[in-house]
C-alpha cells in the first residue's frame, strides 16, 4: 500500500510523543508487525493510524490488562470450540450404536476454523500484534533460557497471529492434502496376484496390503513364517522399489484381476479369482493387458502438495518456506541440528554392532528388507490368553476401569491426593475404535479417556492402550490446570506427550500386579526401537532432502522429481546403509507413503524415539515417577530444548538411545 510508509513514520512519531522514547522500540516493533500483515480489506490510512492510536498499550499497567483479557478470552474460546468439537464427535467416538450420515458431517465439522481469520478481520489479531512480539526461531533459542514465564507466555501469544494465510490457499493445500491423501488410502496390492516364473503364489488369496503401511508390516510379520518367509521378503521388497521408481505396471494397483510378477514385471490376465466384489480397477473382460507403467503419478501428487504449500510462504513472514514452518514453527528445532543429531544416529558405530547381531540372530546375512527387522520383540511371561483374562476379571466395565484409577496412579508413585485430583479430571467413556485421549483446552472442563471394552470385558490389549492414554490424561491435567499461563498450556510437540504416555504404558504389567519387565525384556525393547529409530532416520533425511530439491526446482516435473528421488534415496542408503548391509543403490528408502501425504512430517518419527529415550532415562534416574511426572509435565509449551533441559538438564539429542542401546547390547549376547 503506497501510503503504508508515511503512515507508519507519522503514527510513531506521534506515540513516542505521548510514550516517551523508553517506549520506541516497542512502538516501532509493533508498528511494523501491523504494517507487515495489513491488507487493503483493513482499511485505508486513516483507519490504521486511529488502529494503532486507540490500541496501543503504552504503559505497563494497560499492557498487563490486555494481556491478561487475552489470556483469558483465549481459553475461553478454544476451551468452548474445544467442547463443541468433542460433544459433536460423541456419535462417531463413542460406542453409542450406528452412526448416520449426519453424524459424518457433525464429526467432519470444525467450529474453530475460521477463528484466526475473524481475529484478524475484527482486528483483535492486529492488537496483539502490536504489543507483543513476534519471533523467530533463532531468537527464542537465542534468548528463550533468559526469559521469564510471563514473556514467554507473551511471545506464544504473539505466535498465534504468526501467519495470515488467505483462505483460498488454505483451501488450496486442503485439496492438495486431499488429493494426495486419496490416492495413498486406494493404493493396494492384491498380494495373492503376486506370482514367481512357474506361477506359484506366496501369499493368501484375498490379501489386500496398503502401501506402504501393510507391505511393510508384512515383512515384519514374515519373519516368523520358516518356510515362505524369505521368500515373500523379497518378493514385497521387489514390490516397494517398482512403486519408488514407477515401473510398477500401472494396471496391477488395486486391481485383482491381473496376476504380476515384479521380478521380470511381467503381467497376465489373473488366473485365479480370489475376491467376489472388489474393485476391478475399471477393467472389463476385453481391456487390453499391458505391463505399462504408472506415469509418475506418485511424484504427480507429492508436487501437487509442494506447490500448494508454497502459495502460503509470503503470508508466512517469520517461516517463509514449508521447510521452515515444520521446523522452525511445529518441532521448533532447527533443521540443521535435526540434520545433525540423526546422522549422529545413522553413524553411531552401534549400528554395524547391532547389524551383526541381527545376522546372528537371522543366521544369515542382512538384506535390504531387514531395516525392517523385528525379531527383537521380547516373548513375554504370559500367553495373551492369559493377560486377557486377568484383565477381563478385573475390568469387566469402563466403569469398573474409572473407579481404579486413583489406585493405579497410587501404584504408579503419585501420592494419594494427586491420584485422587488426577481421577477426578478424568472422565471415562467408551470408545468405537481402540481409544484415545482427548484433553481439554480451558481449566473447568476435564480430560476423556476414551476405552475399549469388549462384551466380556476389558481385555489386555485394550488395558494396554488405556494406561497409555491415561498417560495422556494426566499429562494433559497437569499441563492445562496446572500452569501458570493459559497461552505456555501442553507440552512443545505431539513426540513430548507421546513419551510421556509411554511411560505409563511401561508399567502395565506391574499394574495388573504381575511381575516387572525385566533387564532383558527392556534390553530387547531398546534394540528394537534402536532399529526402527535407525532405519526412520534415513527415511527422514530422505523426505527433507527431496522438500529441499522442490524448493530448489520449482518447476519440476513429476518425472524429475522422480529421477531427484531415486537419487537422494540411494545416495542416503549408499551412505548409512550400504556398509552394514553389502549392497549399494537400493532405492527402500522412499517408499514411505508419509512422503507422499504428510507434507514433510517424517522427521517425527525419529525425534519421537530420542524424546521418550531421554524422558525414560530421567524418570529411572529420579525414581520418584510420580512428582517427576508433574514437574515435566508444568514446564508447557516452551521450546522444546528448553523443555528437555529443565527436564532433564541436556537438550533434546540422541544419546540417551545410544547409551541405552550400547548397555542393552552388553544385555544381549548373540
Ligand atoms: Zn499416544
Amino acid at each position: 500500500m503506497p501510503w503504508m510508509k508515511e503512515s507508519m513514520q507519522k503514527i510513531e512519531s506521534e506515540l513516542i510523543a505521548k510514550y516517551g522514547e523508553g517506549q520506541r522500540a516497542r512502538i516501532e516493533r509493533g508498528v511494523r508487525q501491523v504494517a507487515s500483515f495489513w491488507r487493503a480489506e483493513d482499511g485505508d490510512a486513516s483507519i490504521f493510524e486511529d488502529f494503532v492510536r486507540t490500541n496501543f498499550a503504552g504503559d505497563q499497567a494497560t499492557l498487563d490488562t490486555l494481556f491478561e483479557r487475552f489470556e483469558h478470552n483465549l481459553e475461553m474460546i478454544d476451551g468452548h470450540m474445544q467442547e463443541i468439537g468433542r460433544e459433536f464427535r460423541q456419535q462417531s467416538d463413542l460406542d453409542l450404536g450406528p452412526i448416520m450420515p449426519f453424524d459424518d458431517v457433525f464429526a467432519g465439522y470444525d467450529p474453530s476454523a475460521h477463528v484466526t481469520d475473524d481475529f484478524f478481520q475484527n482486528k483483535l489479531a492486529f492488537t496483539v500484534l502490536l504489543n507483543f512480539p513476534l519471533t523467530t526461531l533463532q531468537e527464542r533459542l537465542n534468548e528463550g533460557e533468559k526469559w521469564s514465564r510471563r514473556q514467554w507466555a507473551e511471545v506464544r501469544l504473539a505466535q498465534r497471529f504468526s501467519k495470515r494465510i488467505p483462505a483460498d490457499v488454505n483451501l488450496s493445500i486442503a485439496q492438495a492434502s486431499a488429493e494426495s491423501g486419496r490416492y495413498i488410502a486406494e493404493y493396494n496390492i492384491w498380494m495373492h496376484h503376486l506370482v514367481d516364473e512357474k506361477g506359484n503364489r506366496l501369499f493368501a488369496p484375498g490379501l489386500r496390503l496398503l502401501s506402504h503401511w501393510n507391505l511393510r508390516d508384512e515383512i515384519k510379520a514374515d519373519y516368523s513364517d520358516a518356510q515362505n518367509g524369505l521368500a515373500k521378503q523379497r518378493t514385497i521388497q521387489q514390490v516397494m522399489e517398482r512403486i519408488v521408481t514407477q515401473t510398477i505396471p500401472a494396471i496391477v494397483v488395486n486391481n485383482p484381476n491381473v496376476d504380476w510378477n515384479p521380478f521380470t514385471n511381467d503381467v497376465k490376465r489373473a488366473a485365479v479369482t480370489d475376491n467376489t466384489n472388489a474393485l476391478t480397477g475399471g477393467m472389463t473382460n476385453l481391456s487390453p493387458i499391458t505391463n505399462a507403467p504408472e506415469p509418475n503419478t506418485r511424484y504427480a501428487k507429492l508436487l501437487l502438495d509442494f506447490q500448494a504449500s508454497r502459495k502460503a510462504d509470503p503470508y508466512s513472514p517469520t517461516a517463509p518456506t514449508l521447510i521452515a514452518r515444520r521446523f522452525d514453527e511445529d518441532r521448533e528445532i532447527p533443521e540443521e541440528r535435526v540434520k545433525q543429531m540423526f546422522e549422529q544416529l545413522l553413524s553411531s558405530p552401534l549400528v554395524p554392532q547391532v547389524a551383526k547381531l541381527i545376522e546372528s540372530r537371522l543366521q544369515r546375512p542382512l538384506e535390504p528388507f531387514d531395516i525392517w527387522y523385528n525379531g527383537f520383540r521380547p516373548r513375554g511371561a504370559y500367553t495373551e490368553a492369559q493377560l486377557d483374562a486377568i484383565v477381563q476379571k478385573k475390568y469387566p466395565t469402563a466403569e469398573a476401569y474409572k473407579k481404579d484409577i486413583p489406585n493405579l496412579l497410587v501404584q504408579l508413585g503419585f501420592t494419594k491426593e494427586r491420584a485422587e485430583y488426577l481421577a477426578n479430571n478424568i472422565i471415562v467413556d467408551p470408545a468405537r475404535g481402540s481409544g484415545h485421549a482427548m484433553g481439554a483446552s480451558m481449566r473447568e472442563a476435564k480430560a476423556h479417556l476414551r476405552t475399549r471394552v469388549e462384551k466380556g470385558g476389558m481385555n489386555y490389549k485394550g488395558f494396554n492402550i488405556a494406561v497409555h492414554e491415561m498417560g495422556h490424561n494426566v499429562e494433559q491435567t497437569f499441563s492445562l490446570n496446572q500452569i501458570d499461563y493459559y497461552t505456555l498450556q501442553g507440552v512443545p510437540n505431539t513426540a513430548f506427550t507421546e513419551a510421556l504416555a509411554f511411560v505409563f504404558q511401561g508399567h502395565d504389567l506391574e499394574l495388573l500386579g504381575l511381575a516387572k519387565r525385566d533387564a532383558k525384556t527392556r534390553a530387547l525393547k531398546t534394540l528394537d526401537d534402536f532399529w526402527g529409530a535407525y532405519e526412520i532416520a534415513g527415511v527422514a533425511l530422505v523426505d527433507m532432502a527431496v522438500w529441499h530439491w522442490m524448493y530448489d526446482h520449482p518447476a519440476a516435473t513429476p518425472a524429475e522429481l522422480k529421477d531427484a528421488t531415486i537419487q537422494i534415496s540411494k545416495d542416503i542408503w549408499n551412505k548409512y546403509y550400504a556398509p552394514v548391509f553389502k549392497k549399494r543403490d537400493v532405492v527402500l528408502l522412499g517408499i514411505y507413503s508419509h512422503m507422499i501425504d504428510s507434507f514433510l512430517y517424517l522427521p517425527d518419527y525419529p525425534i519421537g524415539h530420542m524424546i521418550a529415550f531421554q524422558i525414560e532415562e530421567q524418570m529411572d534416574k529420579a525414581g520418584n515417577l510420580g512428582a517427576e511426572f508433574e514437574r515435566m509435565a508444568k514446564e508447557g509449551s516452551v521450546i522444546p530444548d528448553l523443555w528437555m533441559k529443565k527436564a532433564t538438564g541436556a537438550p533434546v539429542g540422541p544419546e540417551a538411545l545410544l547409551t541405552a542401546t550400547g548397555r542393552a547390547l552388553k544385555e544381549i549376547t548373540p
